[in-house]
């Protein structure tokens, strides 16, 4: 008998997203050319990785259940049973937000997630109830947030940021737009901190406009900011700092923080839910309901390891990161300072090659005369062994064929310098090219 085939057209649409294949192809290229530099994988720098701390980070916790009280069996049950859909850390966590952010919630307005992947869909299940429920997100964006809401069958609406970054003005004309549609926008998705893949940061002012504008036009925000914590210096406040309306729902991650092998992110959803009959519950009571039909619970061990690793630094994951975010900034400050030095002034005027300067976080983008596409890609990595990432890959909605991504979070300081010569090497021979 022959076996059963698929196809791939009948399955649901997700699975055909143009965006899983651009990955694939990336990460294929990346294999293919084993002595490229790469500038393009997120992935936090492990050289502060020590796998001998994971057992202490969970030893630490399994004695603070016991100085609560916890019984041996009780004890034993947290590691290895199921556990509570919304989470066990959730007051760990709750306390850690207070001094770490400023966000003041109850645990109870907590849902622990599978990382801030989970916690976006959750999110988004939540909130897209009908055909006419719309997400905007600020674009470029992270494929996470594109790939979940698709996953719904619903296609994000992108409010373009400028090459200074979110303006209020132009989520106001796409609200405007997509309500004159018939359609009902419910949520606007934005990484406020060092965005990824733009590295833009919204000001503070830019902040409260945001959530003024959210209040006026009565839609939640969807806070994702992973990258505040390991980036040097101080922050502006978070979004959900400033929220006086509950409207904004903060989607956390530890991936970055603390460690991404954990699989540990939170929601923090505060607001309200009233039901038919009048009673009011919170809305992570609902993203918990979810939550049960998709992963049951957050994995045990996962939370023991960065409820342990909460307790060690009392909260304070800022504090257990100042050699991280000191790390990624003076990798940051390497590559400005390359880019400079391979662009002094006058050619970066005469090629038309311009990037950002961000003061934190893990990205930039550069722009260049050229289709920065996956055939230029596959001539910089077989020519001069380098990689990066397009920057169309990070626009729902078509855009960004002339810039690139470049991640600074996993190079040496020398693959920095060297990667930068190749990479200036590759982009003046492109512009030569005149594609
Ligand atoms: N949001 C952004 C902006 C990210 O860049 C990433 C991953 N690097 C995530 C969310 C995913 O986080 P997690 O590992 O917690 O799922």
């Amino acid at each position: 008998m022959a076996a059963t085939r698929l196809k791939q057209e009948e399955l649901h649409a997700s699975v055909s997203d143009p965006v899983l294949d651009t990955m694939n192809f990336l990460n294929g290229i990346t294999h293919r050319y084993p002595e490229a530099i790469s500038f393009a994988p997120g992935r936090p720098y492990d050289g502060f990785f020590d796998v001998e701390q994971i057992f202490t980070h969970i030893r630490r916790y399994l004695k603070h259940l016991e100085e609560q009280g916890a019984t041996p069996s009780e004890v034993r049950d947290a590691l290895f049973q199921y556990g509570p859909t919304s989470g066990r850390i959730r007051e760990l966590i709750a306390d850690s937000l207070r001094k770490d952010e400023g966000i003041d919630v109850p645990a109870e307005a907590i849902v622990v997630t599978v990382g801030c992947q989970e916690a976006m869909f959750l999110a988004l299940r939540a909130l897209l109830a009908g055909p006419e429920d719309v997400l905007l997100v600020s674009s470029p964006c992270y494929v996470g947030i594109t790939g979940a809401a698709r996953l719904l069958g619903t296609e994000p609406v992108a409010v373009r940021e400028r090459p200074d970054g979110f303006h209020c003005a132009d989520l106001e004309s796409a609200l405007a737009a997509e309500r004159a549609r018939g359609r009902r926008p419910r949520a606007f998705y934005v990484v406020p901190d060092h965005a990824n893949p733009s590295g833009n940061t919204m000001s503070l002012p830019q902040r409260r406009a945001l959530l003024e504008l959210a209040a006026r036009e009565d839609i939640l925000v969807l806070e994702d900011s992973p990258y505040r914590l390991v980036s040097p210096g101080t922050q502006e406040p978070t979004l959900k700092s400033l929220d006086r309306e509950r409207r904004v729902v903060h989607l956390g991650s530890y991936s970055k923080t603390l460690f991404p092998g954990a699989r540990v992110g939170f929601a923090v959803a505060d607001q309200p839910v009233v039901d038919r009959q009048g009673r009011t519950g919170l809305l992570a009571d609902e993203l918990t309901k979810i939550k049960s039909m998709v992963t049951v619970n957050t994995s045990p061990l996962g939370q023991a390891a960065v409820a342990g690793m909460l307790l060690a630094a009392d909260g304070r994951t800022r504090d257990l990161n100042i050699e991280t975010a000191a790390h990624y900034g003076s990798a940051m400050g390497a590559i400005l300072q390359q880019l400079a030095t391979n662009f002094p002034d006058a050619d970066r005027t005469a090629l038309g090659v311009h990037w950002n300067e961000p003061a934190g976080g893990f990205f930039l983008t550069v722009d260049v005369p050229f289709r920065a596409d996956n055939t230029a890609l596959v001539r910089s990595a077989e020519e001069h062994g380098v990689i990066w990432t397009p920057m169309s890959y990070f626009y729902p909605q078509g855009g960004g064929d002339h810039s690139i991504r470049l991640s600074v979070s996993y190079l040496t300081h020398d693959e920095i310098v060297e990667g930068v010569a190749r990479l200036a090497r590759f982009i003046r021979d492109e512009s030569r090219r005149g594609n």
